[in-house]
C-alpha cells in the first residue's frame, strides 16, 4: 500500500461544485486522491457533488475565494468563477473579484504551502479574435469597457498574476486557456449556448440564434478537457502555459443548432434574436502545443459528445429518473430546479 501513500495527494479545486469542477473532482478521486471542494454556490450547485456524500476523500467547504483561505494542501486547481455570459453579466463587479481577488488568495496560498496551482483561464482573452486559429502567442482583441469585459478582463490579470507570482516568488504555475466546453452537468439555466439549444429542443421551444448564427465556437466534450487539465497539472515544471485546451472541429452556431435539432428529433422553430455586445465572431483552437507538450488530443466529435449531454438534459425534465451518466457515483443534479438559480437563465 505504501506506493498508494505516497502518489496520493491532497487537491483543492476551487469552483469544485460548477460544471467542470465537479467532473473534475470525479477524476481526482477515480485516480486515488484527496479534494477539498471550495466553492460559494454562485452558479455550482451541491447536486453537483451530491453523489460524494460519505465519501472519505472528499470534502466541501462553501467558501467565496474573494476572502483568505487557510487550508493545507499539495496542489491546487483554481476555477472558481461564472462562465456563462448570463451569469457572469449577472453581478460583473463580483465577477472581476472572483478572477483577480481570488487569483491573488489562491496564489498566496500556494506561495505558503509552495504547491503547485493550475489556472483555469479562457479563450475570452483573445476576446473577438483577429487571427484565426488563434494560438497562445496572439495578445488578443479585447473590449475593455463592455459588458464582457469583467470576465474577459478579469481572467486575463488573473494570468498577469500567475506569471508574476512565478517570477517573483518562484511559484509553479501553470496556466489553461480553456475553449468553449460542454457536457452533462451543466444547469438546466446555464444560458449557454449548447445547453440552451439541448433544453429548447427538448421543450419543443423556439431556438433562440442570435445574430444570424454564422458566428463560430469550437466546442469540446467536458471528458477530453478534464482530460487535458490532469495532464497539464502534472506536466514538467518549466511547462507554465499558456496553453489551448479545446476541440478544434469548428461549426458555426446555426450548424449546431441544426445538430441539436436532429439528435433530439426535434422539431422547434428557429427564432433569431439580435447579437449581443462584442459577441466573438470565430473562435477555433490551435492545440499544436497541447499535442506537443503533454500529448493531449480532444477525442470525443461534437455529435458524439451531444448524445449523453442529451440524455442528462432529458434525464433533468423528468425528476424521478436518477441521472446515472456521471463516472462517479450516479444521481447527479437530478430534478435540480431552474428556479433555485441565482440569475434566472434564459432557458
Ligand atoms: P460554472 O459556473 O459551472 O462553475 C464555476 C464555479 O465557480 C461554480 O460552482 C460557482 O459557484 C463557483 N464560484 C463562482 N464564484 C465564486 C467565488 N467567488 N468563490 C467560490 N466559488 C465561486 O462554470 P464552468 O463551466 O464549470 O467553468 C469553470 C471554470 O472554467 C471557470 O473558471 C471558467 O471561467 C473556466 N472556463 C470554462 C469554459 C467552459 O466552456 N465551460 C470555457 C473557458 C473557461
Ligand atoms: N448563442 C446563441 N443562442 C443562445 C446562446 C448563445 O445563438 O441561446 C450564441 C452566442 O451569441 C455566441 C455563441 O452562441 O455567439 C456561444 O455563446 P455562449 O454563451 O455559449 O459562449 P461564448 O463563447 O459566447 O462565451
Amino acid at each position: 500500500m505504501a506506493h498508494l501513500y505516497e502518489s496520493r495527494k491532497r487537491i483543492l479545486v476551487t469552483g469544485g461544485a460548477g460544471f467542470i469542477g465537479s467532473h473534475l473532482i470525479d477524476r481526482l478521486l477515480r485516480d486515488g486522491h484527496e479534494v477539498l471542494c471550495v466553492d460559494n454556490l454562485f452558479t455550482g450547485s451541491k447536486q453537483n457533488i451530491d453523489h460524494l456524500h460519505g465519501e472519505p476523500r472528499f470534502e466541501f467547504v462553501r467558501h467565496d475565494v474573494t476572502l483568505p483561505l487557510y487550508v493545507e494542501v499539495d496542489e491546487i486547481y483554481n476555477l472558481a468563477c461564472p462562465a456563462s455570459p448570463v451569469h457572469y453579466q449577472y453581478d460583473p463587479l463580483q465577477t472581476i473579484k472572483t478572477s483577480v481577488q481570488g487569483a491573488i488568495n489562491m496564489l498566496g496560498l500556494a506561495k505558503r504551502l509552495r504547491c503547485r496551482i493550475l489556472q483555469a483561464s479562457t479563450s475570452e482573452v483573445y476576446g473577438d479574435p483577429t487571427i484565426h486559429p488563434q494560438t497562445e502567442s496572439y495578445w488578443g482583441n479585447v473590449n475593455p469597457i463592455g459588458v464582457r469585459s469583467c470576465y474577459d478582463e478579469g481572467k486575463r490579470c488573473a494570468e498577469t498574476l500567475f506569471f508574476d507570482y512565478h517570477r517573483q516568488y518562484a511559484v509553479e504555475v501553470k496556466v489553461a486557456r480553456i475553449f468553449n466546453t460542454y457536457g452533462p452537468g451543466m444547469h438546466l439555466s446555464d444560458g449557454r449556448v449548447v445547453s440552451n439549444f439541448i433544453v429548447q429542443a427538448l421543450r419543443g421551444e423556439p431556438i433562440t440564434i442570435y445574430g444570424d448564427g454564422t458566428q463560430t465556437r469550437s466546442f469540446c466534450y467536458v471528458d477530453d478537457l478534464v482530460n487535458g487539465l490532469v495532464c497539464l497539472m502534472e506536466s514538467s515544471t518549466d511547462l507554465l502555459g499558456p496553453v489551448n485546451l479545446g476541440n478544434p472541429a469548428e461549426f458555426t452556431i446555426r450548424q449546431l443548432a441544426q445538430f441539436v435539432l436532429d439528435e433530439t428529433r426535434s422539431s422547434s422553430p428557429i427564432l433569431t434574436q439580435p447579437l449581443p455586445q462584442d459577441d466573438p465572431k470565430q473562435r477555433r483552437p490551435d492545440i499544436a502545443l497541447a499535442t506537443a507538450k503533454l500529448s493531449w488530443t480532444p477525442r470525443v466529435s461534437l455529435r458524439e459528445g451531444l448524445k449523453p449531454t442529451i440524455a442528462y438534459f432529458r434525464s433533468l425534465m423528468q425528476p424521478l429518473v436518477l441521472v446515472t451518466s456521471r463516472g462517479y457515483g450516479a444521481h447527479h443534479m437530478a430534478g435540480l430546479k431552474a428556479s433555485a438559480y441565482p440569475a434566472g437563465g434564459q432557458v
